[in-house]
């Protein structure tokens, strides 16, 4: 699509100052949201309603940058800049001071050691166990790569879950929480490392997004089923208010809270929820899961839920 006229804001440059920090430099005042997919280490920032300037000055990453790579797209009337850390390294947000400028702190998450007198060197302080400085969400889209999940007419679970849990997390954003996804593309990605990422970013809870499916002969079943861990009542807790605002919002059929042994929610030491959003095998679902406002309808529920949990449950 060609860019419209009238977006006369430009992104210009990019370059460190003397705090450590890389500066995005616009030609006027702009907003941002950014995004951090930790699996890959990309922290990314979004500039709605700007452009790429023809000119743009851009940093020469050394051989010793913690920056391995530094990305720019012009993705409709927005700018994306992805920028990749090494390991060890991440870029964290700073307070704004102006307008036409993003700064951000690049910090090395690297163990740190007691000096010699004793005393702690200076790190990252915790806030609700993590460094963003805000709850932390893990959102854990099932599935990935070969393994494609429920599958019905060459439609599989695996796309339509990595759909809901972007628009998720689009949501938890603008309500201020941080989000980390175990995955935000089409990745082959064990159960493991799902639980690790939630584990390593020390979220306040995870929520792993799946469609259902049964026999063919059982299309008529539908509806939505959130479980949660055997004997855990914080997540039995988180469960039952995200099920909740999914039936409340879509008109989904109950199909109940459950417990079951989900290795993703039985390892995580988070209260954890696994929401089962649909059935693939029951045609008028299967319509409902693929419609984009659908998903994000489901998607707004989920955040919802996730939020009156853990405003409940702040101390
Ligand atoms: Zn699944």
């Amino acid at each position: 699509a060609s860019l419209p006229i009238d977006i006369l804001t430009t992104i210009d440059g990019l370059s460190f100052n003397g705090y450590g920090q890389l500066v995005i430099q616009a030609s006027r005042a702009i907003t941002y949201r950014s995004s951090l997919d930790l699996a890959n280490n990309i922290y990314s920032v979004t500039v709605p309603a700007t452009r790429i300037s023809s000119q743009l000055r851009r940093p020469i990453l050394g051989a010793n940058s913690p920056i391995e790579q530094i990305r720019l797209n012009q993705v409709g009337d927005s700018v994306v800049i992805s920028i990749k850390a090494i390991a060890g390294w991440q870029i964290k947000e700073t307070p704004r001071t102006n307008a036409q400028a993003i700064a951000l702190q690049l910090v090395s998450v690297v163990p740190v050691k007691t000096s010699i007198s004793g005393t702690p060197r200076s790190q990252p302080r915790l806030i609700y166990g993590n460094t963003t400085g805000r709850q932390l969400v893990a959102i854990d889209p099932g599935h990935g790569g070969p393994d494609v999940g429920a599958t019905r007419n060459g439609i599989y679970e695996k796309d339509i879950v990595l759909l809901i849990s972007k628009h998720l997390g689009r949501i938890l954003q603008q309500m201020g929480y941080a989000v980390v996804y175990t995955r935000s593309e089409d990745i082959d990605l064990d159960l493991d490392p799902r639980v690790q990422i939630a584990e390593k970013s020390r979220a306040s809870v995870f929520v792993s997004v799946h469609v259902n499916s049964l026999d063919a002969n059982a299309s008529q079943v539908s509806g939505i089923e959130t479980y949660h861990a055997p004997g855990t009542s914080l997540g039995k807790n988180l469960a039952e208010m995200v099920h909740e605002q999914i039936l409340a919002s879509t008109g989904a059929n109950d199909r109940g809270v459950r417990s079951a042994r989900f290795y993703v929610i039985r390892n995580t030491s988070m209260p954890a929820i696994l929401v089962e959003t649909g059935y693939i095998t029951n045609p008028s679902e299967l319509a409902r899961l693929l419609n984009p406002s659908y998903q994000e309808r489901m998607a707004e529920a989920i955040a919802k839920g996730v939020d009156q949990f853990l405003k409940s449950y702040r101390r």
